[in-house]
């Protein structure tokens, strides 16, 4: 297993040093992965902490290789938006959601929302065009509402024209934007009135800490009276303890998200956290 993990490591993180011909390997390894079916999405509960209510999930890639097992989005990622296969993925993670939105609509929860990560690099790249996404949705006859896009703030410091027009566009067919990792990026909040923002999403270093006497407790009660100000709702992430929802649920933060709910899972596991809705 140690053996695997080694391998794994070297396979998949490139370092400065490593050669042209290995990141061409690893490229040509994601393109036989998106042909070869070997992405899958698993779904994390998004609780309204109110009512302890599954309201939204956030769809998380996975890619399970067959030779090296499951890969962490966190190392593949970045080699999809190096090599422009990111957009292909994205476009792959949007669609797929849709289609499973659509059934946990109809079977368990007709306001269920999905949120989807947005790479920057897909969002400025020409080749994406939003009217492939928002005709998705209209040829599965789902209103735009019932998705979310994570973008991050980094893409909001260096907005171009495209990226703003993208995000009016999204806007104009209901999908909804949520800020996501607030408090890590250049943290600059003139683009919370620059841009029309659905959800902040507090990044889970902000929660990981959160007890009564914290500064975090004070930095996240300050995000979420500046968020309600503006109108927009905050979901807080990595929520892990009892003593976090609580703390949180003072605060008035509207949403929760994190192992003390549930990780990750697979769609057909999603379906009976749904079928013992509301969650404590
Ligand atoms: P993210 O968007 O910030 O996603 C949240 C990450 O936190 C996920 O890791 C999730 O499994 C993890 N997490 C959730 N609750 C907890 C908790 O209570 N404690 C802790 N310690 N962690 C928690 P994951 O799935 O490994 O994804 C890592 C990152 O990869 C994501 O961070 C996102 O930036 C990226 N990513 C994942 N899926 C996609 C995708 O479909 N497209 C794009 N462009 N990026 C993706
Ligand atoms: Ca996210
Ligand atoms: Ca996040
Ligand atoms: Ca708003």
């Amino acid at each position: 297993a140690k053996q695997r993990g080694r391998n794994r490591y070297n396979f998949f993180t490139p370092s400065m040093q490593e050669s042209v011909e290995k990141r061409m390997r690893l490229a040509n390894e994601l393109r036989i992965a998106i042909s070869g079916e070997q992405f899958t999405l698993y779904y994390q509960p998004i609780v309204e902490l109110s009512s302890g209510r599954i309201q939204k999930a956030e769809a998380l890639i996975r890619w399970v290789h067959p030779k090296h097992g499951r890969i962490s989005p966190a190392d593949f990622i970045p080699i999809a938006e190096e090599t422009g296969l990111i957009n292909e993925i994205g476009n792959w993670v949007f669609l797929e959601a849709a289609r499973q939105v659509k059934i946990w609509r109809e079977r368990y929860q007709p306001d269920m929302q999905i949120s989807v990560n947005k790479s920057p690099i897909q969002f400025r790249s020409e080749a994406h065009h939003e009217s492939v996404w928002i005709d998705h949705l209209k040829s599965l006859n789902l209103p735009g509402h019932c998705m979310v896009v994570e973008i991050t703030e980094g893409l909001l410091m260096d907005a171009g024209e495209a990226v703003s027009r993208r995000l009016l566009a999204f806007r104009d067919a209901g999908i909804q934007v949520a800020l996501d990792d607030f408090g890590t990026g250049y943290s600059s909040l003139s683009y919370l009135k620059k841009f029309d923002i659905d959800y902040l999403k507090i990044d889970q270093s902000f929660v990981r800490n959160l007890t009564p006497d914290s500064p975090d407790l004070a930095l996240c009660e300050a995000i979420i009276v500046m968020a309600h100000k503006l109108g927009i709702k905050v979901v807080a992430e990595g929520v892990e303890t009892e003593q976090q929802r609580n703390l949180l649920i003072g605060a008035q933060c509207d949403y929760a998200q994190g192992y003390w709910y549930s990780r990750p899972v697979p769609a057909t596991e999603f379906d009976l956290l749904l079928q013992q809705n509301p969650l404590s």
